[in-house]
């Protein structure tokens, strides 16, 4: 069965979060929003979203800068190789068009979106429907689970429910459904707690008896990561800092030297930080020592990770 759209468009249009992109259509802010939440939470994205469209309002604004620059911005909000992708998204922007890019402009379509550095398709067809209004259907794991749940699917594969999405469209404002049916996932069928009682598709849905069933939650593979780090503070009480290759979740962050096996002579075991991320747990034993300069933190773009090891070291 298919899904109200006149039911679901209403309920969105009463009920949608007030989140500041809402109130934009204009593409490149848009897309800030969708890279952001493609790993941080909504309540914590919004300030980085500020922060980003207040320096960066245009991809030339952002391509005229250092990928530093938006790395340090990033702090925090983890995930860095999104910032370094979207600077380098940026830069081919403001490419000529005689060059492949697009003179400055981000392009219009879900297509040519989706050949840029850092977009997928979840991320094309959302910024092609909600900024430029183009009919095509978004999927993320919002919407799988509703899918999942509607039509008592226990593991629905991406052509599933890519299908359901594109069958389901509403073609004359696919922005406003795409968001309407993800906002529907993010707040009312949500994982654990579905409030079924209130969900405006209630009467479409196969699963509401028992929405817990479906899907069936996928098995994330955890990986354990073992490191070592030398923190080395000079006699102001400033710590050693060195910026990571291009390699690896911290590439381009700065830090103190961290690897799977370091020098300890002379150095004091001062303990372990834990940081765990979508499918690695990160242990890293720091050890203290000195050294002739430092360099101020604050300064430079840092991981939570390497803030939690600054912390260990209580100077910082
Ligand atoms: S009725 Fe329940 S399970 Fe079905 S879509 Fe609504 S909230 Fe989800």
């Amino acid at each position: 069965m298919h899904l109200s759209q006149n039911l679901l468009l209403s309920w969105y249009s009463e009920h949608k979060r007030d989140l500041p992109w809402r109130h934009t259509r204009d593409g490149w802010s848009i897309l800030l929003s969708e890279i952001l939440l493609q790993q941080t939470q909504v309540s914590r994205g919004i300030g980085y979203w500020l922060k980003l469209v207040e320096r960066f309002p245009t991809p030339q604004s952002m391509a005229d800068a250092e990928v530093d620059e938006v790395l340090h911005l990033w702090q925090g909000a983890g995930y860095y190789s999104r910032a370094r992708r979207l600077h380098a998204l940026s830069r081919q922007v403001c490419l000529s068009s005689n060059e492949g890019g697009y003179d400055g402009r981000l392009p219009t379509t879900s297509l040519e979106l989706l050949q840029l550095p850092g977009i997928g398709p979840y991320t094309a067809a959302a910024v092609a429907s909600i900024a430029f209004g183009e009919a095509v259907a978004c999927v993320d794991g919002n919407i799988r689970r509703v899918m999942a749940r509607q039509t008592k699917s226990i593991s629905p594969l991406t052509k599933e429910v890519e299908h359901w999405a594109n069958n389901n469209l509403f073609t004359s404002d696919a922005g406003n459904w795409n968001q309407a049916l993800m906002e529907l996932g993010a707040t009312i069928c949500t994982p654990k707690r579905p409030k079924c009682g209130t969900c405006p598709v209630s009467t479409s849905c196969s699963g509401r008896n028992e929405p817990l069933a479906y899907p069936l939650p996928k098995k994330i593979k955890r990986k354990r990561l073992d490191l070592m780090c030398e923190l080395r503070y000079d006699a102001s009480g400033l710590p050693q800092l060195v910026q990571r290759g291009d390699e690896g979740i911290l590439a381009g962050l700065w830090g103190p030297p961290m690897a799977e096996e370091i020098d300890i002579e002379s150095l004091e075991y001062i303990g372990e930080v834990k940081h765990t991320l979508t499918h690695r747990d990160i242990f890293v034993q720091v050890w203290l020592g000195t050294c002739q300069q430092g360099q101020e933190p604050t300064a430079v773009a840092l991981s939570s990770l390497d803030q939690k090891i600054l912390a260990l070291g209580g100077r910082q």
